[in-house]
């Protein structure tokens, strides 16, 4: 039994497709919504198809699960008890492949924002968090000023 063992075929498919509608993603864009900010969802043009776009404002949010995006710090973010290094492993890639999305996406000019499941618990906070992070000028591609 030293081959390597996906559970499921079902299991090795979740395990590349990341899930979308999930809880705290449409907490998200509900609450967008309903403060009157129109986006696009799941874009398949752009690295990582982030959850949630605002194009014209090149603002890209991912929603992330505590739990399989490993938040850091986050009662969360637990790491089961059996195959704990399987899952320390897999909680690490899930991380790397954040960031590398995240960088993707700068690199062509967009800002982007990770919410986090436990964050939307509090909808006020949460509110705060997207419009401020909307507010803000976009990032114009290739200049980056401190100054705006
Ligand atoms: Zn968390």
């Amino acid at each position: 039994m030293n081959q390597k063992v996906y559970a499921t075929p079902r299991g090795a498919l979740m395990a590349r497709v990341r899930q979308r509608n999930t809880v705290p993603e449409l907490k998200v864009r509900r609450l967008l919504h309903a403060h009157g900010w129109r986006y696009q969802l799941h874009p398949n043009d752009l690295p990582g198809t982030p959850d949630i776009i605002f194009r014209p404002r090149r603002k890209a949010i991912f929603v992330h699960g505590c739990f399989w995006h490993a938040h850091e710090g986050c009662r969360l973010a637990t790491v089961p008890k059996t195959r704990t290094d399987v899952w320390r492993k897999k909680f690490k890639d899930n991380r790397k492949r954040d960031s590398a999305k995240v960088q993707a996406l700068a690199d062509l000019g967009w800002s982007v924002l990770t919410v986090w499941q436990c964050e939307t618990a509090d909808e006020e906070s949460l509110l705060e968090k997207l419009t401020s992070f909307l507010s803000l000028a976009p990032v114009r591609e290739g200049k980056v000023s401190p100054n705006g």
